[in-house]
């Protein structure tokens, strides 16, 4: 099973801000979309960043409200960790353990095509996984 797979489930969409955005604007926009982790572009399908609500909460703990008037490539993680649309989603689930984190943008020429969460990863292997216990029954029952 690959990331490719899960993108053609959910979908290629990918909800980006530009880095001299506001905290305050990112967080609204977290907000509005019910999402944790945002990918940050200086042009067009070019990752530059990722912010995620830990980043943020870290940076208030810090720094405390003045946080929100702050630009996101403040607070974003430069050195993004993505994944390839033919990767493995064990591999995915690797790269996700070893850094700590959620999120993965995807990218393909250079290019950002979707993003996986681990929300996205544990669905798909519910999934694999019932279908593998159906195969067997259904295996078991026709012996
Ligand atoms: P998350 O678990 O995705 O909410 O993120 C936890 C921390 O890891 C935050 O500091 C994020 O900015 C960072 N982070 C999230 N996704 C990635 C990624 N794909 N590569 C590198 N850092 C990430």
């Amino acid at each position: 099973m690959t990331v490719g797979v899960i993108l053609e489930k959910k979908g290629t969409d990918v909800a980006t801000v530009m880095p001299d955005q506001s905290v305050l604007e990112v967080s609204q926009k977290l907000a509005e979309l019910k999402i944790g982790a945002i990918v940050v572009t200086s042009e067009p399908g070019v990752v530059a960043g990722i912010v995620s609500e830990r980043d943020i909460v870290r940076v208030i703990a810090e720094k405390g409200a003045a946080t929100l008037n702050l630009p996101v490539c403040d607070v974003m993680t430069e050195k993004v960790v993505t994944c390839e649309p033919g990767e493995t989603i064990n591999d995915l689930m690797e790269k996700m353990t070893a850094g700590r984190f959620r999120h993965v943008p995807v990218v393909k020429d250079g290019k950002l095509v979707g993003i996986v969460s681990i929300g996205d990863v544990v669905k798909m292997r519910i999934q694999e996984i019932e279908t593998e216990a159906g195969a067997l029954k259904s295996y078991i029952a026709s012996a």
